[in-house]
């Protein structure tokens, strides 16, 4: 059978997601989900959908979300596109902007999705290796197509300088895509420069900070030239009537999503006081989750297995550069209390 698959198909090593387990007494902090519901906003938005509405095909420009998100970027229009989940919008950037022949550059470690996408559309991979402690590190001359900058990192937690990033984006000859998927948790972004410079997409989703990731929306903003590149290049109905009518309605209720951030920010460090005072060595966090360091002599794979077999799942990334550390995402008081006592 395998003589029917593409070639790059056939080696493809696919995008491994966080488990998704069935019993409901997991204590699940291993997809950095929100622990919070959405805005009860949403639950309105959902029940004016009557059934019958969903006869009809999706507004394919996904108009009253872009509207929204406009307002609350105070930008055009024309400026936001919305996905299938900010995923969708990763892939459609790589189809948008890099030739056959072309690469992808990226930080090692960031998104481990990025090097599967880049595999997928068969286009090459760039990944620049991160510095000590995770710090920025792009040579002065790397010059590719497109450059994926998450920020805050995934998963190493940690906020790129703002200078840092700004610098690159100006030098930078090809397409940067800052993706800010933790970014309602961090004290600083970099919005401005996708509305200032003409090579920058900002990428945002409903996943983390407004508790949506089972709608899948994401979106990006960007100068007018490359958001109609991702126009021309997306599926006709990407995003559906449901889950557009939801979006609208969380964006629209900034004080709901800000009010979880800031319980989660408030967990989050308490866990980071209670894990440095185990001898955890934990990396200052702007996201939702904790990239931590055991203690020396215990190691993360076994502290994984060991949460695990008590319910408690987290997430471990095996390899050389993240092997050593454990990804925590930040429940409740209550969950992050189990946590800790399993651990
Ligand atoms: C969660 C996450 C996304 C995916 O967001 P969706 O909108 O749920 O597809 C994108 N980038 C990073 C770095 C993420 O952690």
């Amino acid at each position: 059978m395998k003589r029917l698959l593409r070639r790059s198909v056939q080696a493809l090593h696919a995008y491994v997601p966080g488990e998704q387990p069935k019993d409901p007494n997991v204590v699940k902090l291993n997809t950095n989900e929100n622990p919070y519901p959405p805005s009860p906003a949403v639950e309105a938005a959902l029940s004016g959908i009557t059934p019958g509405r969903l006869a009809r095909y999706p507004d394919p420009m996904s108009t009253g979300f872009r509207k929204a998100a406009a307002e609350l970027h105070g930008c055009g229009l024309e400026q936001v596109m919305a996905g299938n989940g900010s995923d969708e919008i990763l892939a459609l950037c790589i189809r948008a902007f890099v030739e056959q022949d072309g690469s992808v550059g990226y930080f090692d470690p960031s998104y481990s999705l990025y090097p599967v996408l880049c595999d997928i559309a068969e286009v090459g991979k760039r990944p620049v290796p991160l510095g000590p402690e995770f710090s920025w590190s792009v040579p002065d001359k790397f010059s590719c197509p497109l450059f994926f900058i998450t920020n805050p990192n995934a998963p190493t937690s940690m906020l790129f300088p703002r200078n840092q990033v700004e610098a690159f984006c100006r030098n930078f000859e090809g397409v940067v895509v800052i993706d800010e998927a933790y970014v309602d948790f961090a004290p600083a972004h970099c919005m401005d420069l996708a509305l200032s410079l003409p090579n920058v997409i900002v990428m945002r989703t409903l996943s983390k900070g407004y508790s949506l990731a089972g709608i899948r929306l994401g979106y990006a903003v960007g100068h007018k030239e490359l958001v109609d590149a991702l126009f021309k290049v997306k599926d006709s109905y990407n995003v559906n009537m449901l889950t557009q009518a939801a979006g609208e309605a969380a964006l629209r209720d900034q004080a709901w999503m800000k009010g979880n951030v800031r319980k989660i920010v408030a967990t989050r460090e308490r866990v980071t006081r209670e894990l440095s005072s185990r001898g955890y060595s934990v990396q200052p966090s702007s996201s939702n989750f904790l990239w931590a360091r055991p203690p020396v002599g215990v190691e993360a794979s076994a502290v994984f297995e060991h949460l695990r077999r008590n319910h408690v799942f987290i997430r471990y990334f095996p390899g050389p550069k993240t092997g050593a550390y454990l990804r925590i995402t930040i429940g409740t008081d209550e969950q992050m209390d189990r946590f800790l006592a399993a651990l």
